[in-house]
Order: C-alpha cells, then sequence, then structure tokens
C-alpha cells in the first residue's frame, strides 16, 4: 500500500487488517456458476413482468419510507410473527453491520464458533470487538460445550451462530440453542440464512422464550433473490426499536420492496422451489458419496461441502477451467482441502460431477492424490 497519501494514517485500525472482501473467481468462462449459495432459478416470467409493471408507477423523485413497514407486516403473516418484531436490511450481511454497530466496540466480546461465515469475523473486527472463536468437535460441527464454556469464561456481548451453517451446511439441533440462549449473558445471533432447506425447525418457534435472540433470514437464498438484496432480522420488538435507531433512514429502495412482494404473494412457487432444491441436494450428497475417497459433510443447506482425496485447489482451478465454478474452502484453517458446490439445476449438477470425476480421473495417482 502506497503511504504517501497522509489520510491512509487516519483510517480507523481495524482496516489495516482487513482485505476487501472477493468472492474469488479464476479467469475464463464460466457457464456452470455454483460459487454462491444461489438458488439456481431466476424468477418465472409472469413475475418479472408484474415486477417491472408495477415498478412502472414507482416515484423515482420521491424517498421510500424509512423503513418498509408494510412488507415488514407481510414478511410477518408469512412467516407468523410480529410485524413490529422485523427489521428488514439492504441484504442480510447490511444487517450484520447494524448489529455490529448496536453490540460490538472495544472491550466487548463476540464468541464466534468455527468454522463460521467469515463475514461476521470481518464485522466484529471492523467495529472492534473482541473475537472469542471457538473451534469445532472433530466432525466440524460447533462444539456446545467449548460455546458454554467461552460463554461462561467470557461475559461475551454477542454470540452468533449460523444454522444450517455456512460453510459447512451443519445445523445446530434446537435443544442446544436453548442451552445457549439460556446461558448467554446478551445477545443471541442466529442466522438462519438456509433455514428453508433445513429439517431442524427454525428457532422462531421458541422465539418468544428468548427475547436475547435475534434470528437473521435473507431473500437470497430460497427466494432465489440474491440480486434484489433483502434481507430481514427477527426479534422482540422493543429490542429491534432500540437498534433502530442505529440505522440510517431510507435503507431500502421502492424496487427491493416491490419485488420481495411479489414472490411473497406466491408461496407456492417458493415451496415448490425450495423442495426441488431440497431433493436435488440430496442426490448430489449421495452422488458425491459415492466417489471414492470422499468424505462430504452432512449439510441440511442448498450445497455441499466435501474434503476431497486429491488436491483441492486443484481440483478447483481443473473445474473452473472446464467452466464449473465452486467455492474453494482452503482460507478456512478447518476446511483445508474441501470444496463447496452449491445446488444447481440437475443439469447443472451432473455437469459438474462429470467434471469433477473426469479431473479426479486424470489426478488418480499423481502426487497429492490419495486414492
Ligand atoms: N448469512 C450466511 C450464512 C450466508 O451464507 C450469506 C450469503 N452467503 C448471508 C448471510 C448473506 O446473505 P445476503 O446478504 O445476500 O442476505
Amino acid at each position: 500500500m502506497s503511504r504517501s497519501n497522509r489520510a491512509l494514517d487516519h483510517l480507523n485500525r481495524p482496516l489495516h487488517q482487513l482485505r476487501p472482501y472477493k468472492v474469488g473467481v479464476p479467469p475464463g468462462d464460466i457457464t456452470v456458476k455454483l460459487n454462491q449459495n444461489e438458488s439456481p432459478f431466476d424468477l418465472p416470467d409472469e413475475v418479472r413482468t408484474e415486477i417491472l409493471q408495477k415498478w412502472q408507477d414507482i416515484a423515482f423523485n420521491r424517498y421510500p419510507t424509512e423503513h418498509p413497514d408494510e412488507l415488514a407486516a407481510r414478511i410477518a403473516d408469512y412467516i407468523g410473527w410480529d410485524g413490529t418484531g422485523i427489521l428488514i436490511g439492504n441484504g442480510s450481511n447490511e444487517l450484520a453491520y447494524t448489529l455490529g454497530l448496536a453490540f460490538m466496540s472495544s472491550g466487548k466480546r463476540v464468541v464466534l464458533p468455527r468454522p463460521m461465515f467469515s463475514f461476521y469475523e470481518r464485522v466484529a473486527t471492523i467495529c472492534g470487538g473482541e473475537i472469542v472463536s471457538v473451534p469445532p468437535d472433530t466432525r466440524l460441527a460447533f462444539d456446545t460445550k467449548r460455546l458454554l464454556s467461552a460463554i461462561r469464561e467470557t461475559n461475551p456481548s454477542v454470540v452468533i451462530i449460523t444454522s444450517p451453517n455456512n460453510p459447512t451446511g451443519l445445523v445446530v439441533p434446537l435443544e442446544r440453542i436453548r442451552e445457549i440462549a439460556d446461558a448467554a449473558p446478551g445477545l443471541v445471533l442466529i442466522d438462519e440464512a438456509y433455514i428453508e432447506f433445513a429439517q431442524e425447525p427454525s428457532i422462531l418457534t421458541i422465539l418468544e422464550q428468548y427475547p436475547n435472540v435475534i434470528l437473521l433470514r435473507t431473500f437470497s437464498k430460497a427466494f432465489g433473490m440474491a440480486g434484489v438484496r433483502i434481507g430481514y432480522l427477527i426479534g422482540e420488538p422493543n429490542l429491534l426499536s432500540e437498534i433502530r435507531k442505529i440505522r440510517p433512514p431510507f435503507m431500502i429502495d421502492r424496487f427491493g420492496v416491490c419485488a420481495v412482494k411479489q414472490v411473497l404473494a406466491r408461496p407456492y412457487l417458493i415451496r415448490d422451489r425450495t423442495e426441488e432444491i431440497r431433493s436435488q441436494t440430496k442426490e448430489l450428497t449421495q452422488a458425491l458419496q459415492q466417489i471414492q475417497g470422499m468424505h462430504v459433510l452432512p449439510g441440511q443447506a442448498n450445497f455441499v461441502t466435501f474434503q476431497t482425496p486429491c488436491d483441492s485447489r486443484t481440483l478447483f482451478q481443473m473445474l473452473a477451467a472446464a467452466g464449473v465454478l465452486v467455492r474453494d474452502m482452503n482460507g478456512y484453517a478447518e476446511l483445508r482441502g474441501f470444496l463447496r458446490v452449491s445446488t444447481g439445476t440437475p443439469a447443472q449438477n451432473s455437469l459438474f460431477l462429470q467434471e469433477l470425476k473426469k479431473a479426479m480421473a486424470q489426478l488418480t495417482g499423481q502426487p497429492g492424490c490419495n486414492r
């Protein structure tokens, strides 16, 4: 970094520790994109048309409301909660910043079990929180015993759990979450970005008993709307109204509100698609398990994380060269040698499996390939 600009010396300190967030896409033509746990299904034509027709009448010159309460009420109806206990953000990542601003600062501890969606470590670092990192158990699941001791020993302001977890897809059973929520002295954030795909019930079923718990959800995954950027928090109305104070107004543009309303009006569409992705994920998991030497994690999301017997970085590059983009998990200390593939359409999944098998056949017998 050039030191010629004196403003650089005045950046907030944590920024020096960070690199810009990059998904990491190798050069070349990608025909099958399975690297960001997106839905493989875009919105049907009739829904797109309807959204665009509504968009015709939207006032470009006027601010939207400070917070889209009407959309919050629709979401509340959809999930069975109180609209005043919903806070909508510009994607759920943006809400993680809100919680960071509201709860994390120098001297406050943030308990983060590993391996965890890396964005939370980023937010805690930016806000100056003190990260208490808890290693996983031998199956790479969050280790509840260690988590509970970390909570007792460090008195954290925030504990974050992702269930189903990204990057592993593993869920935390409701009973374990209860124990964590009971033990935590402060906020427990449960990230449920992938909950629609899981068999394990949502914490929403017991949320009323835990006013210190907030759930985070998104329209980016099961709803297939990652391009629109809408996420939301669910929690106790008083707590959310305090948190609201820290947010800039007008964060949610009119287009996002309009698009999500149209999709929420079609629950059957989301139900069918979620079911299809679930069954495709199951097939993908089974197909990967059948490949000799593969270690596949039993996830409950819309992706599969697996350890390969051949060098995973080489496989990642070979797949990308064949036009198939997956995610290299080597950045996570516990997931060296792992790749993550998002569930695509049946055609995309079989192309991925075909190219993976081809690449592994080429590597078999070479150094770094144990099969
Ligand atoms: N939480 C988890 C666990 C995720 O994997 C992601 C996206 N990869 C998000 C939150 C963020 O989703 P968005 O900002 O699109 O709502």
